[in-house]
């Protein structure tokens, strides 16, 4: 790639279009981590062949984040937009399938030690409905089941280590997402670009010029050349080099509602077989993620360096992990800048990944905010949406989703009830919660219906109001027990057991998560 890199920079003015014409577009994304090489396979699937130029430029000095290895069901569909089926990739990046998130410890409500946060099943249109009425009457101060992971098909799965796929005769879809390793799906989304059409430069870009309406209209790397395009794409990751640091986008940080800032990372060996899950446990401050990939477990302890020094929280790790001090392992520290910029798009930049703002990965949504962005952006170039009008809805609508990303975060902090640290009780005395959360949270403690009032804020498309049941009800948020009323038990017991027996019933179609691993293994291998 370096010879490459040498002999297409002869001159001092490179341009992309060799064979420019008025009507070829020259798109440069600046930066090669996964939100570079997603915005790459995305543009040339949309665009190659149709009078653009897509090039993708990267400084190996620099390198990656090289983290983030849990997805949305959105993953799926990314990868379904590019052509590519899950045997074409998922062996080449370890990938393991995932059904939902475990979070342990969070609550200390009697009962509710732990809850899972499924992804939706087609199912779940049965039993779903006894969960918010079992919920809304629990809440009123009725004795009835309230905990959510007696009512979802995915959560039953998950336990028990199943895939999502069931037989021919069983034609019920399940949701799911995927676990990964971030370096080896970058690798594979480089080349898959790279054979697409896309061009690849290695160089570190130091400036930018600019025209008199502040339009970006070149780049210049270390050695001194230039490289001009018509669209920007900046994925530089947290440098935010275009948006932030060349126009002066400003960054709006979630530090009052989001104290997490710092991570450290390492992984261990795999066990024979793992559950189709994320597990994300509450620590002293911060919480840790578990993930399963086929070739190691990800280990990642996510916390506030207010509350606890870099060596503390890799100690606290190494012990959860169950990883002596004498032990070595890779650990690797990291810093994260929580927020995001008030602008997605300016001018002739776009910021996907990083350099447009980062949610700490809770719920794993980072990867789907830059799908849609690069989407939404690739749909208004197509309709000749260029106008400021234009870029305003967009801009809205990025930043109404990272906002709304952010309250389901912030909320599982709110409503913790932990006593242990101050990191916790902090966070629980938390005031500075955003007017929609501080609504959905009063719905629910009030007794009213959550569902209505999600469709009221208009927010029902961002989290569903399953997963705000999930959460609120996971985190045991009910009248005390003492003072529930018990009434037609043996009724709620009965209608309970048929709810179970339906849910494991279903789940007897559905083939074991490590045989379908196995599979795809063997298929990659023939
Ligand atoms: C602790 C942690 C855990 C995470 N977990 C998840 C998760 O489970 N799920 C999820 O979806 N996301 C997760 N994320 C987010 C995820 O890692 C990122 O969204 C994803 O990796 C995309 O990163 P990026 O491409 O924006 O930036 P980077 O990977 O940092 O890439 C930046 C690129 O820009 C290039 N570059 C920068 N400056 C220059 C320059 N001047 N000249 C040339 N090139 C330049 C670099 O060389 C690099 O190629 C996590 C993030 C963190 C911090």
């Amino acid at each position: 790639m370096l010879r490459f890199a040498a002999a297409v920079y002869q001159g001092t003015c490179y341009s992309f279009a060799m064979s420019t014409s008025d009507h070829t577009k020259r798109i440069l994304i600046l930066g090669g981590g996964t939100a570079g090489w997603m915005a790459a396979n995305l543009m040339i699937k949309a665009w190659g062949g149709r009078g653009f130029e897509i090039t993708l430029v990267e400084s190996p000095d620099i390198g990656i984040i090289g983290v983030g290895e849990g997805s949305t069901p959105m993953l799926k569909t990314f990868m379904s937009s590019i052509g590519l089926e899950e045997r074409d990739w998922m062996p080449a990046c370890n990938a393991t399938y995932k059904l939902g998130i475990r979070f342990d410890n969070w609550s200390t409500m009697p009962g509710f030690p732990r809850y899972f946060h499924p992804f939706p099943a087609q199912l779940d249109d049965l039993t779903s409905p006894p969960f918010f009425e079992n919920s809304m009457a629990r809440r009123n101060g009725l004795d009835v089941e309230g905990h959510p992971d007696h009512f979802f098909l995915n959560t039953y799965m998950a336990q028990q280590k199943l895939s999502p796929f069931a037989g021919e005769n069983f034609p019920f879809t399940t949701l799911y997402g995927y676990h990964f390793d971030s370096g080896l799906l970058g690798e594979f989304l480089g080349d898959l670009a790279r054979k697409r059409g896309v061009k690849h430069l290695q160089a570190k870009i130091t400036d930018a010029t600019q025209d008199d309406s502040g339009n970006v209209t070149a780049l210049i790397d270390d050695g001194g050349r230039t490289l001009e395009a018509d669209y920007f794409i900046d994925c530089t990751g947290f440098r935010s080099k275009l948006l932030q640091e060349t126009l002066g986008v400003p960054f709006l940080p979630f530090a009052d509602n989001l104290f997490n800032d710092a991570a450290v990372v390492f992984a261990t060996p795999r066990p024979v077989e793992v559950a189709p899950q994320t597990v994300s446990t509450a620590l002293k401050n911060g919480w840790a993620w578990t993930i399963p990939l086929t070739s190691r477990i990800g280990n990642g302890y996510v916390y506030s360096s207010a509350y606890t020094s870099a060596d503390a929280a890799e100690r606290e790790l190494r012990a959860f992990a169950g990883i002596g001090d004498d032990v070595h392992v890779d650990a690797r520290h990291l810093n994260m800048k929580v927020g995001r910029v008030a602008e997605h798009w300016k001018g002739n930049v776009l910021a996907v990944g990083l350099s447009q703002g980062f949610i700490e990965p809770l719920e794993a949504t980072a990867l789907l905010l830059v799908q849609l962005t690069i989407q939404g952006f690739i749909k208004a170039l197509d309709q000749g949406n260029f106008g400021d009008s234009r870029r305003d809805v967009f801009n809205d609508d990025i930043s109404a989703r990272f906002d709304a990303v952010r309250d389901y975060i912030v909320a599982h902090y709110v409503v913790n009830s932990r006593t242990d640290s101050n990191y916790w009780q902090d966070n629980a005395n938390n005031n500075k919660v955003s007017q929609s959360l501080f609504d959905v949270i009063s719905t629910w403690t009030s007794g009213k219906d959550l569902t209505e009032e999600l469709k009221r804020q208009n927010i029902e498309h961002f989290y569903p109001t399953m997963s705000w049941h999930c959460l609120l009800a996971g985190y045991g948020i009910y009248p005390a027990k003492a003072g529930l009323q018990t009434r037609d038990a043996e009724l709620h017991q009965g209608k309970l057991a048929e709810i179970h027996e339906f849910i494991r019933r279903c789940s007897l179609n559905y083939a074991p998560h490590m045989e379908v691993l196995k599979a795809q293994a063997d298929g990659m291998a023939a």
